[in-house]
This record gives structure tokens, C-alpha cells and sequence, in this order.
């Protein structure tokens, strides 16, 4: 079988330009000056263009595919963001900014931009609580990494640890936080603005949740405490293998994130898990879907950290 790196948006910059125009404007391109959408805008193909340059028929202003995206103003050729956001999408721990450096033989501060940037397009977009419909969803948290200014050497506890708090709706998606810590105050804001009122919440028995009142149409606990870990179909099996691959992923490809990337990283790990295959996404669509993304979402930002 053909490399999936042999298609001609992974090797051609115009082929990847109509590729993504094909994925960013399915109504026909959308001038970013006056929101119009039409097929009726056109392309500007005379010699003192540059290539992919459109006019609006409206407000007759010139506009790219990449205007207001997270490629905007990049020197990378397009088709190699594209390899990279393929990179990305189709490794199932992530890929390093020194591996994407070597691989496609782009400078490391370049493939650490490209990296930042990809993430930001797979940041979710989707304000719709999870488990609506009676789903049933698993949430819990686990710690990575040292907080900022806490002791690194601290013995015992969670409270110099970064948190992360995340729900699972079991055959579906998950949602994930860095959150300041994992108080029932906390989670209970969390739970509440991402989580249907008809969902069957499980936890584990933790005091946090416990303490959450009614928030959901029922709540069981499986006793973590008392060894307890299945109990009929009461578990948090689910959200506890989202985060061994999350922690995987995080420990064995990225190695060092700083609390300040940590919550863009945990969003890398929700994009895949939320377009995995066993939903029917393949490793093409799942890229599609990260490149729909880009929009909306041009940032800058210094190098802070290394990764
Ligand atoms: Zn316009």
C-alpha cells in the first residue's frame, strides 16, 4: 500500500491549498472581511498574484484560505502543515516537537510553533453537554507534573501536583480540565456545565464527590477505598484508561510540559480519543477534522518552555 504521505496535499503546496479549501469552505469559499459565503467569489489568477488569492464579490476585499487560521502569515509550506497535522492526529501518543523537527526536517523552534498551533486547532469547540439522552458518565481526576513554585520534592498528597478533571461518557466522547484543584466546588462547576442533567454520573468515592448533590439523574460510587472496583455495570474503568494513555502520552512522547501548555496538551489527547476509531473515524477523516479546527483560532505566542 501507497505511504498516506504520497497524496498530492502532503507533497504539492497548491494541491494542499485546494485540499484545504475543500475542507474549509464546503459552501464555497467564505470572505473573511464580510462573512459572505458564495461559489460566485473568485480566484485571482494573474501572473502578480500570489496563488490561492481570492476577490469577494461583495465587499470585493482579497482573502486566503488561511486567513484568521492558525497557518496564517506562516513561511511552512502548506502541504508540510499538512504532513505535520497528520503527524499529529495519526500517532496515537502524540509526537514530539524534536521528533516533527527530525521528521520533517523543519528547525525545532519551527516544529514547536507548528505543534502549539495544531493543538490549538483541535481545542474543542463543542458546548453541548456530554450524556444527554441518560448516557452514563464516568468522571475522575488524576495528577501530572509539579505546579508552579511548589516543592518538587514534596512527600505524600496531591496539592503540589497539576490536576486534571476529566468526564467520560462511556462509548463516546470525553472532556478534560487542568483545573487549580479538585474541590467539589470545582468539579461540581465543571459537571454542571458540561454534563446533561438526564446523565447517570460514576465516580469513585473520593469526599469531593460526594459531596456533589443532585446534578445528574442518578449517581453511584464504586468504594475505591474499600477496594472496591466494579460493582454491576458501576465503574470508572473508562475514564481510567483514557488516562493511562493520556499519561503515556504525556510522560513517554512530551516528557517535560509546563503548567502553563498543560490544559492545550490534555486538549490533543481529547481530540484523538474523541476521534478514535472505534468511532468510526479513520486516520484521513481524524486529520480532516483537526484541519476544520484552524479557523477562528490565529494566535501568536513566544516560546516559553522547550517542547
Ligand atoms: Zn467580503
Amino acid at each position: 500500500m501507497a505511504s498516506h504521505l504520497n497524496q498530492p496535499h502532503f507533497q504539492n503546496p497548491v494541491k494542499a491549498r485546494e485540499y484545504l479549501e475543500r475542507i474549509q469552505w464546503p459552501n464555497g469559499p467564505v470572505c473573511p472581511h464580510c462573512g459572505s459565503v458564495s461559489k460566485e467569489h473568485y480566484e485571482l489568477n494573474g501572473e502578480a498574484h500570489r496563488d490561492g488569492l481570492w476577490k469577494c464579490k461583495d465587499c470585493r476585499e482579497q482573502f486566503t484560505v488561511t486567513v484568521g487560521t492558525v497557518f496564517e502569515r506562516s513561511k511552512i509550506a502548506l502541504n508540510i502543515w499538512l504532513q505535520a497535522v497528520h503527524f499529529l492526529c495519526s500517532s496515537k501518543k502524540g509526537m514530539s516537537s524534536h521528533q516533527l523537527h527530525r521528521t520533517l526536517g523543519v528547525t525545532y523552534k519551527t516544529a514547536w510553533f507548528m505543534t502549539h498551533r495544531i493543538r490549538k486547532a483541535m481545542e474543542a469547540r463543542s458546548f453541548v453537554p456530554i450524556g444527554g439522552g441518560g448516557g452514563t458518565v464516568e468522571a475522575d481526576e488524576t495528577f501530572f507534573g509539579t505546579k508552579p513554585g511548589a516543592n518538587k520534592h514534596a512527600r505524600g498528597g496531591y496539592a503540589h501536583k497539576n490536576a486534571i478533571f476529566s468526564l467520560v461518557e462511556r462509548g463516546a466522547k470525553v472532556r478534560s480540565f487542568h483545573v487549580p484543584n479538585v474541590t467539589a466546588n470545582t468539579l461540581k462547576t465543571i459537571l454542571q456545565s458540561q454534563m446533561a442533567t438526564d446523565a447517570h454520573l460514576m465516580t469513585d468515592d473520593g469526599r469531593q464527590y460526594l459531596k456533589l448533590g443532585p446534578i445528574s439523574a442518578s449517581h453511584e460510587t464504586v468504594a475505591h477505598t474499600k477496594g472496591e472496583y466494579v460493582r454491576g455495570n458501576v465503574h470508572t474503568n473508562t475514564v481510567e484508561g483514557f488516562f493511562s494513555l493520556l499519561k503515556r502520552g504525556l510522560i513517554g512522547t512530551y516528557h517535560h510540559v509546563g503548567s502553563q501548555h498543560l490544559q492545550r496538551y490534555v486538549s490533543e489527547f481529547d481530540f484523538r480519543y474523541n476521534n478514535r476509531t472505534a468511532l468510526g473515524v479513520t486516520d484521513a477523516q481524524r486529520t480532516d477534522n483537526a484541519l476544520k479546527g484552524i479557523s477562528g483560532k490565529r494566535l501568536t505566542y513566544r516560546r516559553t518552555h522547550a517542547q
